[in-house]
């Protein structure tokens, strides 16, 4: 698989040159946004292919632009892109306008650009321009990793700190882990996340307290947006950070469990399914930070375990809590108010979230033969010591914990 990262590295620009780079950034933009307006067919249609827009405008933003060759040709193929994209969602039925170049950047690529491990080279409208990197152990862990190729880079010009940044796109080939076993994880309000390992990372209250839900509220009634994610991101104080610093760690921390039991594949709930899950007394200002949360806390798991080839697969939760993850009995008197699992059937006890964490593994391990991730084979699910193997025929939906001496066959099939 292939481990893309994006990192943004603040450039000391000459004071001499800073003038060129504004310039380039305006004539980037210039040259995009003329292509948008004259990237049409003589039917009036907008032109998608890179060729035909070579031929309708390269010469013009030639003529109109002090940019090299190379930027221009940048320039018109990112406007083909947002135009792509824009009659794509015309085609959904969604109106927008046509794309526009405000954002002060310019992409460059390798033929513009010279990324090297202290310094960049970048072309402007005024020759090429050497600029050396200010950097972070962040940033210098990334641009000293050899087994990265620097693809390409974006130049942004960030108001608010009057600074150039160099956002350097990095590309790692990464084999996808051999082997076959797979770590369930329950995401929930309370612990945040359990895993079929018994790892409980909790510290639910802290994350979700009740300041910081009061916090979005208020910004949301403020400044009237409909959006938690957009309210999260602009409460850019100490509490935003305190839960994306929290998240960053739970999700390290379950990838390292997912290595030192040797998974290849950790199993997490759709998120479809979340808001489902949520609707237990909690507002919907809550429900949509809660469903943001668990949607960056999965994206930064995946994020992570690609960086070790380990696969991230989504399953469907439907019931996972009230199921046992023993004999698959399935009811809504399985678990009890404070979160504690008794099977009305067997009688299996545990935390009502671990249960739920294995049941997440359970169902990636029951997915039907066609419909299973490539190379996962028959599959074992990582318990806190040992393996869950299920039975060799899937469709059957049994499984049957290994190492049990009486040999009970688990029914699935309810569940
Ligand atoms: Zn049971």
């Amino acid at each position: 698989m292939e481990v893309k990262r994006t990192v943004p590295v603040k450039l000391d620009v000459p004071d001499e040159r800073r003038d060129d780079l504004h310039t380039t950034i305006e004539q980037f933009n210039d040259a995009a946004t003329y292509t948008v307006e004259n990237g049409r067919n003589d039917d009036g249609h907008l032109i998608l292919n890179k060729s035909k827009i070579h031929d309708r405008v390269y010469y013009d933003l030639r003529d109109r632009t002090d940019l090299p060759a190379n930027l221009c040709v940048r320039a018109y193929s990112a406007a083909v892109e947002a135009m792509k994209s824009t009659v794509d969602d015309w085609k959904a039925g969604k109106s927008r306008p046509l794309p526009s170049f405000g954002e002060p950047s310019a992409i460059y690529d390798k033929r513009t650009l010279t990324i090297k491990d202290r310094s960049a080279t970048l072309a402007t409208v005024t020759g090429r321009v050497e600029v050396e990197y200010v950097l972070g152990d962040y940033q210098r862990s990334y641009l000293d990793d050899d087994e990265y190729e620097r693809r390409m880079g974006t130049l942004h010009y960030r108001e608010d700190l009057d600074a150039f940044y160099l956002h350097i796109v990095l590309l790692k080939e990464v084999d996808e882990r051999d082997g076959d076993r797979v770590l369930g994880v329950d995401l929930n309000l309370k612990n945040v996340a359990v895993t079929s390992t018994g790892t409980f990372y909790d510290g639910g209250e802290l994350l979700w307290g009740q300041n910081h839900s009061f916090r979005v509220r208020r910004s949301l009634q403020d400044k009237g947006t409909r959006s938690a994610k957009q309210a999260l991101a602009r409460l850019s104080g100490r509490e935003n950070r305190f839960v994306l610093d929290r998240l960053h760690t739970i999700s390290r921390r379950l990838v390292e469990e997912a290595r030192s039991h040797d998974c290849s594949y950790i199993a997490v709930e759709r998120l479809t399914h979340i808001r489902e899950r949520m609707d237990n007394g909690n507002d919907r200002i809550k429900r949509q930070m809660h469903t943001w949360a668990f949607r960056e806390l999965q994206d930064m798991i995946e994020w992570k375990a690609a960086e070790y080839g380990i696969r991230v697969e989504d399953v469907n939760p439907a019931f996972s809590s009230q199921t046992c993850s023993k004999c698959g009995h399935q009811s809504s008197t399985n678990r009890d108010s404070d979160g504690w699992f008794s099977c009305n059937e067997c009688g299996y006890e545990l935390d009502g979230d671990y249960n739920a964490a294995k049941n997440i593994g359970i169902r990636l391990l029951t997915v039907p033969e066609g419909k299973r991730p490539s190379g996962l084979g028959d599959g074992q699910l990582a318990l806190k010591s040992g393996t869950l193997n299920l039975s060799d025929d899937h469709s059957s939906a049994e499984f049957r914990p290994e190492g049990e001496s009486h040999g009970q066959a688990h029914d699935f099939s309810r569940g």
